[in-house]
């Protein structure tokens, strides 16, 4: 045989670069379900099975298409359970000519297939609107490479709402003065969500994660999420019709018992390649019923935040995975596994965690990734936690968010400050606080809301890295007006949540 194209759990695009040039008489298709994958970090049931049943689908297309593939599966008692191990067997019992693979979005597997003792061609990833290259020249050219220059560098280079003129359409970058709304009374109904069937696939995928992950975090009842391309252009559809008109009104909003609200779902099947984010941008464009304020603020999310944080993570890999500027040395709260706690933000978004291995972007940024910075969990500890838990969690995406823009464990690389703030955040932008035994105005007493004392305590013990920070000006100017009595009263609460997180 000639080619032996590699296709791994998060590369299921038929056209990827691949498979350029593939002939279907000549070539073979080699997919693998390895315990070593789903077993580095414990992963939720659900994660895995998305995974597998998704990979399992893409071998029912590519076989329908006329495609051969050699899939191996996690049960298959010759599988010996890590990518190199898999791929040196296979080679020997097929013997390729080549072996041809799509540049891995994970700094650890390019490492593998770095080191295998023959060769892989490795082709460049055409899923992202920038390449790898063009963004080490970027941040060449804008040494202050924050995310609001790299989004507006990329709204010129692809024309997206742009306008003749060379200007954003309608005359501003941003909307977030529409966009931050909480979910008030007369907000309108949520719709429901889409959920997909279960398949012969998806209920054999559920039965075998079930056996052999048993263990592992996380429900797994059913896997109705978008398993093949078919449905996720479905899920997509979907939100464009349903959604996405009042995305951006409650981007940031968060509502007690309410996972999805206004959100795409869409990380999945993008970061598994059975969408493109071209086509995402595409379909969310063409939606006759989106004002402008929810379209800047869905591109923005697809234009700008996933192709930054892909540049940043291939750009300070390996020793990015290390950095925590801050110094924090905590581990997890137990609570993070079973959302047994009082605070009834966390224990909404954890429970939505739990039962679907989802949360949307405010809560893992603004209530569980606050939370951890705030009481000063180590970053690498949180991005584990949140590979463990998403079923949208990859390594490129999760570890620049966890590490960098929920934690600062970068220093400053994804945001010029901290996301630090108190339970007065949380209360304008949810309904949690009203029900909770805590009061977030207070930050001393039994009562006191946890994040408003890990806040102030926070701001106090970091004084000297952060006052200067023209961005966080009032924040000190605030912490100035308390007494040192306070301050004192504020740091014995802190280290007692430390000691015992309610
Ligand atoms: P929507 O709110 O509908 O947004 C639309 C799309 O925009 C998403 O599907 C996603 O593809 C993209 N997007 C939005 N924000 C970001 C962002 N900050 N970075 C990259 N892409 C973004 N996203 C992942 O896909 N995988 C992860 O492992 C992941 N880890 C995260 C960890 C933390 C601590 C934080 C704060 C964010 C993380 N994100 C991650 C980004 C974001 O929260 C999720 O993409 C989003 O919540 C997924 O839900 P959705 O599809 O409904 O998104
Ligand atoms: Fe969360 Fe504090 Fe509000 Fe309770 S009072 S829901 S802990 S922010």
């Amino acid at each position: 045989m000639r080619n032996l194209v590699l296709v791994l759990g998060d590369q299921l695009d038929g056209r990827s670069a691949a498979f350029d040039g593939f002939d279907k008489e000549r070539d073979v298709i080699l997919q693998m379900e390895v315990m070593e994958e789903a077993a580095y970090i414990t992963q939720h049931k659900l994660r895995i099975a998305y995974f597998f049943s998704s990979m399992r689908h893409f071998r029912e297309d590519m076989t329908a298409r006329g495609r051969r593939v050699h899939y191996v599966v996690i049960d298959d008692p010759k599988n010996t359970g890590s990518f190199e191990t898999e791929i040196i067997r296979i080679r020997k019992l097929l013997n390729p000519d080549h072996v041809i693979a799509l540049e891995p979005g994970d700094w650890r597997i390019a490492e593998k297939l770095r080191r295998l003792p023959q060769p892989v061609e490795i082709r460049t990833d055409r899923h992202f609107f920038s390449t790898r290259n063009e963004f080490a020249a970027f941040t060449r050219d804008h040494p202050r490479h924050i995310l609001e220059t790299f989004y507006r560098y990329m709204r010129r280079r692809t024309g997206v709402l742009m306008d003749k003129a060379g200007k954003p359409v309608g005359s501003a970058w941003n909307y977030d003065e529409q966009n931050r709304k909480p979910f008030g009374k007369h907000a309108p109904a949520i719709p429901a969500v889409l959920a997909f069937k279960m398949d012969p696939i998806s209920t054999e995928v559920r039965d075998v994660v079930s056996r052999r992950f048993a263990s592992s975090p996380g429900k797994l009842d059913t896997i109705d999420l978008p398993v093949s391309r078919a449905q996720a252009l479905e899920q997509l559809e979907d939100f464009v019709c349903n959604r996405l008109p009042l995305f951006g009104t409650y981007q940031d909003a968060m509502r007690n018992g309410e996972p999805f609200l206004y959100h795409s779902r869409l990380s999945g099947p993008l970061n598994l390649h059975l969408l493109t984010p071209a086509e995402v941008i595409d379909a969310a464009l063409k939606s006759p019923d989106a004002p402008l304020n929810a379209l800047e603020g869905f591109v923005r999310q697809i234009l700008g935040w996933r192709e930054y944080v892909r540049g940043i993570y291939w750009q300070r890999m390996p020793h990015y995975a290390d950095e925590n500027a801050l110094e924090a040395q905590l581990r997890m709260p137990r609570f993070f596994w079973t959302a047994e706690t009082d605070m009834r933000c966390l224990a909404d978004a954890i429970s939505h965690t739990i039962n679907h291995a989802y949360a949307h972007h405010i809560e893992r940024l603004m209530v569980m990734g606050l939370f951890a910075m705030l009481l000063g969990v180590a970053p690498y500890e949180v991005h584990r936690w949140h590979m463990s838990m998403f079923w949208d969690a990859v390594d490129w995406v999760s570890l620049p968010n966890t590490l960098g823009m929920s934690q600062y464990g970068d220093g400053g690389v994804m945001g010029t400050k901290p996301y630090a703030a108190s339970g007065a955040y949380i209360n304008r932008m949810s309904d949690h606080c009203k029900g909770c035994r805590f009061d977030p105005k207070k930050s001393v007493g039994d009562d006191a809301c946890p994040f408003t004392t890990l806040y102030w305590n926070f701001l106090a013990k970091h004084r000297k890295r952060f006052t200067s920070n023209g961005r966080m000006r009032n924040q000190y100017l605030n912490l100035d007006r308390k007494s040192a009595e306070e301050l004192r009263a504020v740091r014995r609460r802190a280290d007692l949540l430390a000691a015992k997180p309610p």
